[in-house]
């Protein structure tokens, strides 16, 4: 059955597929209420939200911003593309460089709700992002399933990084996870 708009037109393809694609949406966003002191781990923690709501995977969302402006979002997405490399940093990194068209993001700041695993700090590094701001600690991380504390203990700890890893608004992002625990969501 074609589909059409309010003025009598065939509605594009991509629209009519969403119409009848299976929608897996978990939770209603609007509802949920986080609130974090720095507007852009704010903005991290909406991106996890979203991502979270939909099932794409973990509690983790992200922004990069320079000069005040936020350059790129990304969130867990291991579960719905089958990437266990989908993190939110990688996905914000990887965002971010395609809107500036650049592979240094020098300049810039990186705002996770969940303290980077060795995979995505090392890529921070390897973008030349100045500095990390994270919310909720690994061991956070692992006490809801996640194995962030494995890997980095593989890697030999992170003493030396101390003055690059600064941590903000942990509640907040405690918050994000308790949500998380609360929602259907599989463990990977
Ligand atoms: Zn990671």
């Amino acid at each position: 059955m074609r589909v059409h708009d309010i003025n009598g037109n065939r509605r594009p393809r991509r629209s009519r597929r969403r119409l009848s694609g299976k929608r897996r949406v978990l939770f209603d966003l609007p509802r949920m209420s986080v609130n974090a002191a720095d507007p852009n781990m704010q903005a991290a923690i909406r991106e996890a939200l979203y991502g979270i709501s939909r099932g794409h995977g973990g509690p983790f969302g992200t922004v990069i911003v320079k000069d005040g402006r936020i350059v790129g979002r990304g969130h867990n997405k291991v579960l719905v593309n089958n990437d266990p490399t989908a993190h939110g940093e990688i996905s914000a990194i990887r965002n971010a460089c395609g809107r500036l068209d650049t592979k240094d993001l020098s300049g810039c700041e990186l705002y996770t709700t969940g303290e980077p695993c060795p995979m995505c700090l090392y890529a921070c590094l390897w973008a030349n992002i100045d500095r990390v701001y994270y919310g909720c600690t690994i061991d956070d991380n692992s006490a809801i399933g996640f194995r962030d504390a494995h890997f980095d203990q593989l890697g030999g700890g992170r003493e030396a990084l101390e003055d690059y890893l600064v941590q903000i608004d942990r509640e907040a992002c405690l918050e994000l996870f308790r949500i998380y625990s609360e929602t259907e969501h599989d463990l990977y």
